[in-house]
């Protein structure tokens, strides 16, 4: 089964992926990871996909597509796979269906936009070494300061509600075409996130149907 993961920063869209990828035992494929991978095999795509990143200018969809082409057709994806993080905008996705790269399933992990300000802006970070907790889920033992180091714990700047609303935005703005895109064609799956991770990843493997 081919399968495309959307969700919003915060929403466990990656996690969700994970756990499909174990269940139907496919491969994860994350746009970052394959480009600096190609880049590193020297494959044909890989090659331009280097030269782009070396002058500071963005991968073209092209590239980025005839890298995710060489990939799919590695082994470990004649079951399927699971692309995570592309495509993003409309042009992307007609680019893969003009590719002859078939989409089963467009899942959607959708939580409301407060909640994951609420997650997000419970998150800490310490000053000293880096460990991370969450008010709520993964507090630090005194509140404030880190188990490890003693170090204060601080919200990051990406954590911040304003910056994390701003990125909400941003993210439904470029992604609602797409998945009117995918709705039209009947693909769109989506599965609400819920408070615990485990309860939505049954409802996730329930709609793929694993
Ligand atoms: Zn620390």
């Amino acid at each position: 089964m081919n399968l495309i993961f959307l969700g919003a920063p915060g929403a466990g869209k990656g996690t969700q992926a994970e756990v499909v990828s174990e269940a139907l035992n496919i491969p994860q494929i994350s746009t970052g990871n394959i480009l600096r991978e190609a880049a590193k095999n020297g494959t044909e795509y890989g090659v331009k996909a280097k030269a782009a990143m070396d002058s500071g200018a963005l991968v073209s969809d092209d590239i980025v597509i005839g890298i995710l082409k060489e990939r799919i057709a590695e082994d470990d994806c004649k079951k399927g796979f699971i692309l995570d993080g592309f495509p993003r905008t409309v042009p992307q996705a007609e680019a893969l269906d003009a590719m002859g790269i078939k989409i089963d399933k467009v899942i959607e992990i959708a939580v409301a936009d407060d909640t994951i300000k609420q997650r997000v802006s419970g998150r800490r970070v310490c000053e000293g070494c880096g460990a991370s907790y969450h008010i709520l889920y993964k507090p630090s033992k005194i509140e404030g300061k880190c188990d490890k180091c003693g170090c204060a714990t601080i919200v990051r700047k990406d954590d911040q509600p304003a910056t994390v609303l701003e990125r909400l935005a941003v993210y439904h703005e470029k992604t609602a075409p797409l998945k009117n895109y995918y709705e039209k064609q009947g693909k769109l799956v989506t599965v609400e996130g819920q408070e615990e991770v485990s309860e939505t990843s049954k409802l996730t493997l329930a709609a793929v149907g694993a």
